[in-house]
């Protein structure tokens, strides 16, 4: 039977693994997880070929990436040999332009199989059956299964107020048996974030641990811990081209360390994990950074006139330093289910502890969310006669 006693994951959504034939058993901290059947629109919006589809559900970028992209990947495939060549090992190429753009030598850049690939490795690398890993709730659940999976004890830190990190709780949570802390700033889904300041008070309490920051929504933000990890041996940034630069389908992401914990990850890293058109993809990307401000400034614009929209129609709503706000309307789940019905696609986090009736909404470009706004007065038009 499930045990989920080992740690808290309140908000994966359970699905039994199909019974009947006798697998072999699977190793006992993998037992403990629940499969992970996430809550994804994309069938509904496949399902519905004729409508403009809002996918705001996953904080994916609503518009393409660079043309240049593009033009690269295109460029790239007029050349059928290199299908059938495995990737450059290492992404190797990559290592320059990315170090240049975080402002820290190549050498200390992983590049990976999306940020979450990241997350994985340095749980793979680092964590004994029962160590303890340090968590600020509520945070980005994938990281719980990385972690759990090798036996990991999950420490819940809890906030008074979630929106308000309090560090002197998480310095309070870490022991020595704890082997990795994960921070993520800004946080999905509340978008609190850690100064630098904290985050030094938090590596100087566990210089025996790996402190993980995500970075995930770093462009949106604009600040960063990264510059650190030239002088902070327990740090780890990761960071991902899911996001901001619109490239979630092709699966690229890194992380930056020092030149020695790179090296310890690399023992277990698969150096051709990343795909060939996400390497090409990720290098045209970084040479287009114009591309990359135009959509974030287009976001930050668009963030405040959702959320002041749904304020005058009476919903509480809270902005982030990321891409996507937070509301709460009177039932999330029958106002989930109102806005799928115009094509409006957005995450359901209501039942996850002290986000308690919140929607988390992707935020896009200015005129896409003007029409997103259209669309949802259709739904709110009952009510907001009087
Ligand atoms: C989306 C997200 C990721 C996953 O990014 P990939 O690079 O696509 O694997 C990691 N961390 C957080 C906090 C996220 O929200």
């Amino acid at each position: 039977m499930l045990d989920r006693s080992a740690g808290e994951m309140p908000f994966l959504e359970v699905v039994e693994p199909e019974r009947g034939a006798d697998v072999p058993p699977v190793a006992r901290a993998v037992r403990r997880l629940a499969p992970y059947d996430p809550t994804t629109s994309l069938g509904h919006i496949l399902a519905h070929p004729d409508r403009t589809p809002f996918k705001l559900d996953w904080n994916e970028a609503t518009i393409p990436p660079s043309p240049k992209v593009l033009e690269a990947i295109a460029r790239f495939l007029g050349n059928s040999h290199h299908l059938n060549w495995y990737p450059e090992l290492y992404s190797h190429s990559l290592l320059a332009p990315l170090g240049d753009y975080l402002g820290v030598p190549a050498d200390h850049v992983l590049v990976t199989n999306g940020s979450d690939d990241a997350l994985a490795l340095v749980c793979n690398t680092f964590l004994n059956p029962a160590d303890e890993v340090v968590v600020p709730m509520p945070t980005y659940t994938h990281f719980l299964v990385f972690a759990q999976a090798k036996g990991g004890k999950i420490v819940n830190v809890r906030y008074d107020d979630p929106f308000e990190p309090q560090v002197e709780r998480i310095l309070h949570a870490i022991s020595p048996r704890t082997k990795v802390v994960y921070l993520v700033s800004p946080n999905n889904p509340t978008g609190s974030v850690f100064l630098p300041e904290e985050v030094e008070r938090i590596l100087d309490h566990a210089p025996h641990a790996v402190v993980i920051v995500d970075e995930a929504y770093h462009e949106f933000y604009g600040q960063s811990v990264v510059d650190l990890v030239r002088t902070r041996p327990n740090l780890v940034v990761t960071r991902t081209f899911s996001k901001s630069f619109g490239m979630a389908g092709l699966r690229i992401g890194y992380l930056a360390a020092m030149p020695e914990l790179v090296g310890e990850l690399k023992r277990l890293f698969n150096p051709k994990s990343v795909n060939v058109l996400g390497q090409i993809a990720a290098r045209a990307a970084l040479a287009d950074r114009d591309y990359l401000r135009d959509y974030v400034a287009e976001v930050t614009a668009a963030k405040p006139l959702v959320v002041d929209f749904l304020r005058a129609h009476g919903i509480p709503a809270r902005t982030t330093p990321a891409n996507y706000i937070l509301f709460r309307p009177e039932d999330a789940r029958v106002f989930c289910r109102q806005l799928a019905s115009v094509g409006v696609y957005v995450r359901d986090r209501s039942t996850i502890p002290q986000c308690e009736g919140y929607i988390r909404m992707s935020i896009g470009t200015v005129a896409q969310m003007r029409e997103v706004m259209a669309r949802m007065e259709t739904v709110l038009a009952p009510h907001s006669g009087w």
